[in-house]
C-alpha cells in the first residue's frame, strides 16, 4: 500500500469512527464501543496522578506508570473499542481520565454514562492502600472523629496517602457550618468496608478505607431509582453545595457528579482534583 492510499484509508477510518456515535445513538447497546482512546491532556493527568501519591508512585515513562517498588501499569492497552462496561472492568491507566471531574461546577444532571472517578485500575489502588481480602489494611487505619460538633461518631479510614489527615480537615470545616447542615453529615453511613461495588465484581473504594458515605436519609442513589420511559436514570440530589465544596477542597470527589449517582459517597481522589490548584 502506498503512503497516499494508506493516508486515504486512515482518513476514511477516522470519518467512519466519527460518524459512529451519531449513527449509534438510538441503539447504544448494540453499537461497537468507542471508549479506550487516550484522553486529551494525558501527560497533565499523569503528572497529577504522580503528584497525588508520591509515597507510592515514582513516575511514568512512554508506556507505563511506574511505582517505587518497580510495579508497572500500562498507560495504554491499545484498545479504542471498549464498551462502557469494559471501560469500568478493563481500564488502563489512561482510561481513568476518560471523564474530567467537574470540580467546583454547579451540581446538575450529568450526561449519560459520565462517571468521572468510577474508572479505576484496581491494581493501582491495591498498591496505594493494600488488599483488604488479604488483610493488608490491618494496622493501617486511623480513627477520625467525624463531625463531633454535629453529633457525629468516630470513623476509621486509611492512613496511607494521608487520607486520615484529609478527612480530619474536611470534618473540621464541616463542623464550622451551621447546625442545619448536621442532618446531612451524621450519622455517617460508613467508611471502611471490604466488599465489591453492588452488582459488580469490582472492589468498592470503601474496601481501601478511602471513602465515606454521609447520612443515607438525605441521599440519592441511582440503584434506588427506576429508569424513566427513555431508559435513562433521572438525577436527584439533596446534598448542599457547601458540603461538596469542602470535600473537594481536601481531595475528595463526590458521587453526586456521576450519571450513576451516589450522593452520599465521597472518596479520596486527589489525582482528579489537583487541576483546580
Ligand atoms: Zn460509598
Amino acid at each position: 500500500m502506498s503512503i497516499s492510499s494508506a493516508a486515504t484509508s486512515r482518513a476514511l477510518a477516522i470519518a467512519v469512527a466519527l460518524a459512529w456515535p451519531a449513527a449509534s445513538a438510538l441503539a447504544k447497546d448494540a453499537a461497537p464501543g468507542t471508549y479506550g482512546r487516550n484522553p486529551a491532556g494525558l501527560a497533565a493527568h499523569l503528572d497529577r496522578l504522580v503528584a497525588a501519591y508520591p509515597d507510592t508512585i515514582q513516575g511514568y515513562d512512554d508506556t507505563h506508570l511506574v511505582l517505587r517498588d518497580g510495579t508497572r501499569f500500562a498507560i495504554d492497552d491499545g484498545r479504542e473499542d471498549k464498551s462502557f462496561d469494559e471501560l469500568l472492568d478493563l481500564p488502563d491507566i489512561g482510561d481513568m481520565f476518560a471523564f474530567v471531574y467537574p470540580a467546583d461546577a454547579d451540581a446538575a444532571q450529568p450526561p449519560v454514562d459520565f462517571d468521572p472517578g468510577r474508572v479505576r485500575v484496581e491494581g493501582l489502588f491495591k498498591a496505594l492502600y493494600g488488599d483488604c481480602e488479604k488483610g493488608d489494611l490491618t494496622g493501617r487505619m486511623s480513627r477520625v472523629d467525624w463531625v463531633p460538633g454535629h453529633g457525629g461518631k468516630p470513623v476509621w479510614v486509611a492512613t496511607a496517602q494521608g487520607v486520615d489527615r484529609a478527612l480530619k480537615a474536611v470534618s473540621a470545616e464541616l463542623d464550622a457550618l451551621p447546625a442545619s447542615f448536621g442532618k446531612f453529615l451524621a450519622p455517617s453511613s460508613g467508611t471502611y468496608n471490604c466488599r465489591p461495588i453492588a452488582g459488580t465484581n469490582r472492589m468498592s473504594m470503601h474496601s481501601y478505607g478511602v471513602a465515606i458515605d454521609i447520612n443515607t436519609d438525605f441521599s440519592d442513589y441511582w440503584r434506588w431509582t427506576k429508569p424513566g420511559a427513555d431508559g435513562l436514570y433521572p438525577w436527584k440530589n439533596r446534598i448542599p453545595p457547601e458540603v461538596v465544596a469542602i470535600f473537594e477542597k481536601h481531595g475528595f470527589i463526590w458521587g453526586g457528579r456521576w450519571y450513576h449517582y451516589d450522593t452520599m459517597h465521597f472518596e479520596y481522589r486527589p489525582d482528579l482534583l489537583a487541576a483546580a490548584d
